[in-house]
């Protein structure tokens, strides 16, 4: 008999599940298609943000992780399309032929209908934008090293976070931790416990998923990290200058966004029922309605069928790991002429880090915080971390960091080697034309008289000009455009 074909798409958590578990099983040939080549250990994704790991700690090459399995082929590539009626999907090197199709895309980030706000305020999903994030954040203190005026190295150090959940408090306390206990040595001109960490929340409080008292614990843990935490706040605008809450305008340099997430774009186009998020609504067996030979797994997934409190089942990865079993399972017993069995998850719990050697955990009716808990958060992502190789590794270097307070990857890299230039360009225009401004309203007062505002125009002129010219700046010189024009007509 012809060995079944399946088709998995995506290396991530479910995925690779998946594909592990059919690996080298007989009268099955599994093709993994990823857009990647590595598989992302996204819960530790924001210790590369904030320096403590390495990029390579945390991903692995999905080729190296399916190596011993000799029915799995591994490829690149993006998957654009699903012909459910010809049973292909289509990737940017052609079509591939699938008897069974398995999808675990995963999620990306949702600004809420606000795209534009990503260039100003990076998600954290991938590590480009883990990297990017760090970049910024280790810029924003080398900016501030280097200026000697206090109102601008203000702006520099402050960190706005949005969105208070996991990622955001996890991001939030590793800034805090960073600024009192790492950098300290490290800058002559400022002192980098003055850096502002704010925390922005919608809801009534941070770290929603978890009990109300845990979440209190968090609160507090992160304040003594220097975190300000606005509950009850929304995001109105974000700027290459700073973040609008409600009416109020917070200048930042760093603007971080952990807030919302969509599932991926691939479901959009397989023209089956979504849920309000975007995620594909499944049956019991995972599969899409109207096609059991089609599986929807992960985050991509809206699995709400025996689940404990009666709602979807969250992106979380404890739930990818098991539909990706789960659902290799049941396709191997169909191939031996057996039947399917429903998904039922096995809650393993939830838990968040808060900074140095705190953490919360939430399994069950079992609630703790404190030391204990960040050992445990400790164990469990070391024992989850693909490959022995990483794991060695990330718990010599937390061993490390944490006896010695320090963070080895505190490396400024750049994807574009242009756009560290761009963000002192786009600084340097907000101040000429906030000279300007300000020159403007100080001539309408009657103190300094035309000269100075005469010159400030024509500098803010010139750097306008200049600004229009490169690439990518248009946006920012508009902006500053603006402010000018409201200069003017305050002086008018
Ligand atoms: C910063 C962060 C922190 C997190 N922390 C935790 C935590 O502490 N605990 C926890 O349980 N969960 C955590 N999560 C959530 C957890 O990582 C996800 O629930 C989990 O990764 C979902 O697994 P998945 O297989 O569905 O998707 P993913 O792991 O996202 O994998 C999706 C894969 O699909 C690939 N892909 C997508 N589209 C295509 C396409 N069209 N063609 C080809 N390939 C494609 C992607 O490249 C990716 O490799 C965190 C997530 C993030 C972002």
């Amino acid at each position: 008999m012809a060995e079944a074909r399946v088709v998995i798409v995506g290396g991530g958590f479910a995925g690779l599940n998946a594909a592990k578990h059919l690996g080298n099983k007989e009268g099955v040939h599994v093709t993994l298609i990823d857009r990647r080549n590595h598989h992302l250990f996204q819960p530790l994704l924001y210790q590369v943000a904030l320096a403590a790991l390495s990029p390579a700690d945390i991903a692995t090459p999905i080729r190296s992780v399916l190596s011993d399995y000799e029915n799995v082929d591994v490829l690149l590539g993006n998957v654009r399309t699903v012909d459910f009626q010809h049973k292909k999907v289509t990737a940017g090197f052609g079509a591939v032929p699938y008897d069974y199709l398995i999808l675990a895309c995963g999620a990306n980030h949702s600004y809420f209908g606000r795209d534009d706000w990503e260039e100003y305020a990076p998600g954290l999903k991938s590590l480009e934008e883990a990297t990017e994030i760090r970049r910024r954040v280790l810029m924003a203190y080398e900016m501030a090293e280097r200026t000697h005026d206090r109102e601008l190295q203000k702006e520099y150090l402050t960190f706005v976070i949005v969105g208070g959940g996991p990622t955001g408090v996890e991001m939030a306390g590793a800034i805090g931790e960073m600024s009192r206990y790492t950098l300290g040595r490290d800058f002559r001109n400022l002192d980098p416990r003055n850096t502002r960490i704010i925390l922005v929340e919608g809801a009534s409080r941070i770290l929603n998923a978890f009990d109300s008292e845990l979440s209190m614990k968090a609160a507090r843990g992160l304040e003594k990290l220097g975190v300000t935490i606005w509950t009850n706040s929304r995001v109105t605008d974000i700027t290459p200058y700073g973040v609008k809450i409600g009416e109020e305008t917070v200048r930042a340099c760093t603007v971080l966004w952990a807030a919302g997430v969509r599932p991926a774009e691939l479901s959009h186009r397989l023209g089956v029922p979504l849920d309000s998020a975007g995620r594909v609504s499944v049956e019991g067996d995972l599969s899409i309605p109207g096609h059991p030979d089609v599986f929807v797994l992960g985050d991509q997934a809206h699995f709400e069928h025996n689940t404990p409190d009666g709602n979807a089942l969250p992106g979380l990865a404890p739930v990818a790991i098991q539909m990706g079993r789960h659902v290799a399972r049941n396709i191997l017993r169909e191939v031996r002429g057996q039947s399917r069995e429903p998904f039922q998850y096995r809650d393993k719990g939830i838990m968040a880090t808060i900074g140095r050697a705190d953490a919360i955990v939430q399994v069950g009716k079992i609630r703790f915080g404190g030391m204990f808990a960040w050992l445990t958060w400790l164990f469990v992502h070391i024992m989850y971390l693909v490959g022995f190789k990483n794991r060695m590794l990330v718990m010599i270097q937390w061993f490390w960091s944490y006896v010695t307070l320090s963070r080895g990857a505190r490396l400024v890299t750049s994807r574009n080697w242009k756009s560290e230039k761009r963000f002192e360009l786009a600084y340097r225009y907000i101040n000429t034309f906030e000279a300007a401004s300000k020159a403007a309203r100080e001539k309408n007062a009657g103190k300094n008289g035309t000269k100075q505002t005469t010159r400030a125009k024509k500098t803010a002129k010139v750097m306008r000009k200049s600004a229009v010219r490169k690439k990518g700046l248009r946006k920012t010189a508009a902006r500053a455009k603006a402010v000018r024009k409201k200069a003017l007509r305050k002086k008018k």
